[in-house]
């Protein structure tokens, strides 16, 4: 047993999208990184299949993960870029269309397997002769005194980091032994996820219908295939899965009110529960809250990693302005002003996705939603602003996002 106190300068639990970009760029930056990851990811194999869990990445996460010297090993692997997304209402008809050459942008959003990228990210670590993994390991205990954390980990080891990020996503055993409460809404759905292949290819679309019950997205693939999230209440999403092939194409099809012709196949599927959270705090003494484990959020906009990665480049600039001011790269202030920068953002993203989130249930007004996505498909400012935002490229959006580089962050302004 190794009871001798290794030292960093921040502790990282959880090596997942989030966790894994926060430590790359830290580590990148010049801080001394231990990560505690309690499963590495798998071996990534570019000749096996498309995997069914898969995200939206925005323009604004490509930067960060540049940043990180993540993004040009994970889009050369395998991804595809999208420019067109298209939202329609099942109900109403109404619909809006956003193209990349409106925005100026080459791309509206890129879809990336998210085994590929937690692998990338997990073999950045690797080759970092500043950070230090501890894999398979869990926090036991954590307690914070004025100058430094101590974790304890299973199996004896003792860490002590000025900084204690955590990571370990939504159902984060770092916020429960802080004691962070946190706002919960279960919506008693879940997102029935597939790869699935179209009698037509899909044309580089992120496509999203609202049907009663919940929306069904359609994403892009990079052999034409598209990966489907198909919101439904728990029950029927029960049933969906346990449908034969043929029955579960035939309804996809139906819901998809015939966009790409016939849903010629469905690889396997899989479900997952909708929920949406939101921590109380943030922050504590010398312990950050970061990506699922600070808020979760319902998939119809496709934001959760995209808030998360937001996070971690935010949480980079706080921590490197302490870093060249001479201050205490934990100091207390400092990580208010991250608690109040990404809480106001990531609040207002979540509240904004429930508030559409309940427009589009059967007990929705259809009227309203229809006004709503034809005043927005008529306003240039509007549907400039839900771009620039769903694109990660906000006013508040961290300087990384922005595409500067993590050397500007370090050497200063
Ligand atoms: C159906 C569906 C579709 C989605 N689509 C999108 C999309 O298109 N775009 C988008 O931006 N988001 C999407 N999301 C959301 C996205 O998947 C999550 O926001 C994202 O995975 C959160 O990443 P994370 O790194 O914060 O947490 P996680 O992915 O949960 O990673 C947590 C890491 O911590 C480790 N860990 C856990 N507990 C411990 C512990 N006690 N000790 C040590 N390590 C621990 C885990 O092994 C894991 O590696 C979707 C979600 C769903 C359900």
């Amino acid at each position: 047993m190794n009871t001798a106190v290794q030292r960093f300068d921040v502790g990282v639990v959880g090596a997942g999208m989030v966790g894994g970009t926060v430590a790359t760029l830290l580590a990148r930056a010049g801080l001394s990184v231990a990560v505690v990851e309690a499963q590495a990811p798998g071996a990534f194999d570019a000749a096996a299949d498309i995997g069914l869990r898969v995200s939206a990445l925005s323009p604004g996460s490509a930067s960060i993960l540049a940043a990180a010297g993540a993004w040009d090993r994970v889009a050369q692997t395998r991804s595809c870029a999208f420019s067109r997304m298209h939202v329609e209402d099942g109900a109403t008809g109404a619909a809006l269309d956003f193209e990349a050459p409106e925005f100026g942008l080459e791309a509206l959003g890129t879809i990336v397997e998210n085994d590929l990228l937690r692998r990338v990210l997990w073999d950045l670590l690797d080759a970092s002769a500043v950070v230090q993994r501890f894999c398979p390991a869990r926090v036991r205990a954590v307690q914070a005194g004025a100058e430094h954390v101590e974790l304890q980990l299973d199996a004896g080891t003792r860490l002590r980091v000025a900084l204690l990020i955590g990571a370990d996503g939504a159902d984060s055993a770092l916020r429960g032994m802080a004691g962070v409460a946190q706002d919960v809404w279960e919506y008693n759905q879940r997102g029935v996820v597939a790869v699935v292949r179209t009698q037509r290819p899909n044309p580089h679309t992120a496509w999203q219908r609202f049907t009663a019950g919940g929306p069904l997205a359609f994403l892009p693939l990079s052999d034409g295939r598209s990966s489907i999230v198909w919101t439904r209440p728990a029950p029927e999403a029960q049933r969906l899965l346990a449908l034969g092939d043929e029955e579960f194409t035939a309804a996809l099809q139906e819901a998809a009110g015939g966009w790409l012709g016939q849903v010629l196949e469905s690889g396997p599927r899989a479900s997952f529960p909708l929920t949406m959270r939101l921590a109380n705090h943030y922050v504590g003494p010398r312990q950050v809250l970061l990506g699922d484990a600070a808020q979760v959020v319902h998939p119809l906009a496709g934001q959760g990693v995209n808030l998360g990665l937001a996070d971690a480049a935010a949480l980079a600039e706080v921590l490197l302005a302490n870093r060249r001011s001479g201050s205490d790269l934990a100091e207390h202030r400092s990580l208010l002003r991250y608690q109040r920068w990404r809480r106001s953002e990531n609040g207002l993203m979540a509240g904004g996705i429930h508030a559409l989130r309940s427009l589009f249930t059967p007990d929705g007004l259809a009227g309203m939603r229809g006004l709503g996505l034809r005043l927005v498909a008529a306003s240039w400012p509007l549907k400039d602003l839900f771009l620039r935002r769903a694109a990660g490229l906000g006013r508040n959006a961290p300087r990384l996002a922005h595409g500067e580089s993590l050397a500007a962050l370090v050497q200063g302004p």
